[in-house]
């Protein structure tokens, strides 16, 4: 067993954010376990530009973005374990991983869990049809293309307008294939705006909302699928179904969090994002366990994850110096028109920032964090849509009654 300082689980931007933010922070002893042979996490296959604006003042592409993270990493002296995977937490903050010397503990002062999320596939949206070849998630599809230099196919439809798939369908296209159509459960787009314009209007290919695909075509390659439009509780209305030929289906039908290994060592995980429940210091029910990035809840961009991990470093930090304020506990509750909020908890004194998620796209609405009868911090948003998530800065809660965040 090795005692270390503080662990960070995952060398995506949330991971290597959190590790170069702990250096700087003074932290001595900092390891970085991934379980890529190389850093960068997802966006070493995001080849398209669009990143970093926040963190580098300019748009750059994720691979630009993973390189300039990594050599921040590499000046500051940061350990890495690549092509290691970990396997288990416990309580006690012991990493058991697989690395290519064989299986390794480590005990950490701090752990920050920064390890990602994966993409809903076909079987969580339960596609009825055959189960031919040629059915991919966009990121797949995505690193097969950028990473492996190989086509997914020439003639594709695509599932969902998340922004991957809406990148996708510029991808394909720019290499050649045909993209009949991008078809979208909600009657909203899930993608960002910049993303329709740039990857789907300027190539002329249509967005059908309120459309699912309700049946799979084809033996060893898929051939065709169903379409057929939703009604107001999205289900399928009879009639509507219409016939696409294609050899590729692609799907972009969401992200979540990937928490088994914090689930296994009892992590408390919110139902509502598949992540776990954190407090303002983004700290676990687990003692001295963080969380960050997409592990902790999907973000729009990652600017933003890499931000929050910088958060978590801070916090991580103050709790391996003994410093962290965690005296109560208090509920933080999503009320009317809101599916989740970052943090579920509040254990110290300070204000706090809440980043949320609505359930419908509303114009014109305030977000309003409250305690009781008082409001702790508001926010007016001229459109909300839960495809984009939103913060709201609290001032400091009193007492001991719970926290709401409501849309009004
Ligand atoms: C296709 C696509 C397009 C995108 N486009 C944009 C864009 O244009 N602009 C933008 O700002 N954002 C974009 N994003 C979002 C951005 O890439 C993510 O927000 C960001 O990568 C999340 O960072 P992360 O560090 O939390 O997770 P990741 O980048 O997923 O990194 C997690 C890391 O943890 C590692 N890991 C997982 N499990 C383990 C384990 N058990 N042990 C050790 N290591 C582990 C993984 O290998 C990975 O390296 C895009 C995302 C995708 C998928």
């Amino acid at each position: 067993m090795e005692n270390r300082g503080i662990v960070v689980i995952g060398a995506g931007p949330a991971g290597l954010a959190a590790a170069v933010k702990l250096r700087r922070l003074g932290a001595e002893d900092v390891l970085v376990i991934e379980r890529e042979n190389e850093t960068g996490g997802i966006l070493r296959q995001c080849i398209h530009d669009g990143f970093g604006l926040e963190r580098f003042g300019k748009s750059i592409s994720g691979p630009e973005y993973a390189a300039l993270l990594k050599s921040e990493a590499e000046e500051l002296g940061i350990e890495c374990l690549t092509g290691t995977s970990v396997l288990e937490i416990s309580k006690d903050r012991t990493i058991t991983a697989a690395s290519p010397s064989g299986v390794v503990e480590i005990h950490a002062e701090a752990i920050i869990a920064a390890a990602g999320c994966r993409e809903r596939s076909r079987g969580s949206i339960m596609i009825p049809g055959e189960r031919p070849a040629g059915v991919y998630t966009a990121g797949t599809a995505q690193a097969y293309m950028n990473l492996y230099n190989r086509m997914p196919g020439r003639n594709a439809v695509i599932l969902g307008s998340g922004d991957i798939g809406l990148i996708m369908a510029r991808r394909l296209t720019l290499e050649g294939a045909k993209v009949s159509a991008v078809f979208e459960l909600q009657d909203h787009p899930n993608g960002l705006e910049r993303n329709i314009v740039q990857c789907l209007d300027d190539y002329s290919i249509p967005l059908y909302l309120s459309h699912t695909v309700t049946e799979i075509h084809g033996k060893d390659r898929i051939e065709g699928v169903t379409v057929s439009a939703v009604d107001g509780n999205l289900r399928p209305i009879e009639g509507t179904e219409k016939y696409y030929s294609c050899d590729t289906l692609i799907l972009s039908v969401g992200l979540i969090p990937d928490n088994t290994i914090l689930e296994k060592a009892g992590v408390e995980i919110d139902p509502s994002t598949n992540g776990a429940v954190v407090d303002e210091h983004l700290m676990t029910s687990i003692p001295g366990i963080f969380s960050a990035g997409n592990m902790l809840h999907v973000h729009d961009l990652a600017d933003f994850a890499s931000a929050e991990a910088e958060a978590a470093a801070e916090n991580a930090f103050l709790y391996a110096s003994g410093k962290l304020d965690t005296g109560r506990n208090l509920s933080v509750v999503p009320g009317e028109g809101v599916s989740h909020t970052v943090p579920g908890r509040i254990t110290g004194h300070g204000p706090f920032t809440a980043s949320l998620r609505v359930r419908k796209k509303e114009r014109g609405k305030t977000v309003e964090v409250r305690q009781g009868g008082k409001i702790l911090g508001y926010r007016f948003f001229p459109l909300v849509i839960p495809s984009q998530m939103i913060s709201v800065d609290a001032e400091a809660a009193a007492g001991c009654e719970n926290v709401e965040v409501i849309v009004r």
